[in-house]
């Protein structure tokens, strides 16, 4: 029975490992420095909002394309995930499209983006409905993921499986093949270390940088997400607003700062923060400025960004056959089982002469 190593217990780290879990002759352990119920700025998920908005181009969308199904089954069907469904209403300034925000919402702003089948409902809305400073916009049925309830979700999914979850800290990817709960060596060892995938021995990606998000949680309802293609507050500052599910708040966002490892929230853009977020949806506080948010917390979470693309292949490393999956920026959630499917494929691949497949 082959034996398989998952380094990572983020979002990336959890779904590949529940999906290679399904398969009865592959036995699984996840090792990792973080665990959900952490929040530690080396943790990118508890951070993330977590909504669906596609970002890929029609080239690279296979990751969230194939992610959607699981997504609304989850919300859907299984109320214990801790997802729901809620519109997402994104507006375009055309001021911003040669804007960093512009451009990494290049297909999420487009009029016939390729999501636009796959998503329910989606449409363009009439410029009579826009607000005055957008030039167009779109609105379609999305999920919001409250992440303090979906993380231990994946866990139990895996558990309930017969994976077997260990805390340790690796100096080298290669020192995972030897930390398999059943004391024997791993044939393959998965990485999904995010953003410590730059610093991993064996891995040590230079391509892995943070891209920072700020965002303040707060306790007031939106009844929508809202989404614009960008900010009159500087190239690296961004607006939106979701509302998790299962009474996890709502997350104003937020900030992309590319190269920032600043773990502390910076007091002057939480009021920017939230002084957008009450002009993008006046609901949120009754049209009342934002002392009339109530705020649960600020923080800090940093998107493992690799500007040529996440990276799903083989590597074989001092001997030990290591599949990566890492590199999904703002995009895990939204991507995390189309490529976790993809980093199975080449773990069956890797294994294809040792198991019963
Ligand atoms: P992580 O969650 O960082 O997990 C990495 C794991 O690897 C951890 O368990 C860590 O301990 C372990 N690890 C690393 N190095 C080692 C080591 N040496 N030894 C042992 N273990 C190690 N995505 C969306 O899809 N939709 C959104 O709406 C969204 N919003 C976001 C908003 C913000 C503010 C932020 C910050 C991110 C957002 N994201 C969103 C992006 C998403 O959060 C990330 O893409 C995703 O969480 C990355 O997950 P990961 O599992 O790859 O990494």
């Amino acid at each position: 029975m082959p034996n398989i190593v998952v380094v990572g217990a983020g979002v990336s780290g959890l779904t590949t490992a529940l999906l290679l879990s399904k398969n009865p002759e592959y036995k699984v352990t996840i090792v990792a420095k973080h665990m959900p119920g952490d929040y530690d700025i080396e943790y990118t998920s508890p951070w993330a909002g977590a909504n669906y908005l596609p970002v890929s181009n029609k080239a690279g969308s296979r990751w969230e394309k194939d992610t959607w199904p699981e997504l609304e089954r989850l919300a859907r069907d299984i109320p214990e995930a801790g997802i729901h469904f809620q519109d997402a209403i994104i507006y375009n300034r055309t001021k911003d499209a040669q804007a960093t925000t512009g451009q990494w919402f290049n297909e999420l702003l487009s009029p016939t983006p390729w999501f636009k089948s796959v998503v329910p409902n989606f449409r363009i809305i009439p410029s009579a409905e826009l607000p005055s400073y957008a030039d167009s916009g779109s609105v379609f049925t999305s999920v919001c993921i409250n992440t303090a309830v979906y993380l231990p979700y994946l866990i139990g999914q895996c558990r309930a499986n017969g994976v077997v979850l260990k805390r340790e800290v690796l100096k080298h990817i290669s020192d995972a093949a030897s930390l398999h709960a059943s004391g024997s060596k791993a044939d393959v060892v998965v990485n999904c270390t995010g953003l410590l995938a730059s610093k991993l021995g064996g891995v040590m990606d230079k391509d892995v940088i943070p891209a920072r998000g700020q965002i303040v949680v707060v306790r007031n309802t939106p009844g929508a997400m809202f989404t614009v293609s960008g900010t009159d507050d500087g190239d690296d500052e961004v607006s939106y607003i979701m509302q998790r599910a299962a009474g996890g708040g709502t997350i104003l966002g937020g900030t992309y700062q590319k190269g920032s490892w600043e773990s502390q929230p910076d007091p002057s853009t939480a009021i920017r923060i939230m002084k957008r977020a009450v002009e993008l949806c006046p609901a949120l506080t009754g049209g009342k400025g934002i002392e009339a948010l109530s705020v649960i917390r600020h923080g800090v979470g940093l998107r493992p960004l690799r500007e040529k693309g996440v990276r799903i292949e083989t590597e074989k490393v001092e001997g030990v056959t290591v599949v990566h999956n890492y590199g999904h920026g703002g995009w895990g959630y939204q991507g995390s089982y189309g490529c976790a499917e993809g980093a199975k494929e080449l773990v069956d691949e890797a294994l294809k002469p040792k198991a019963k497949l």
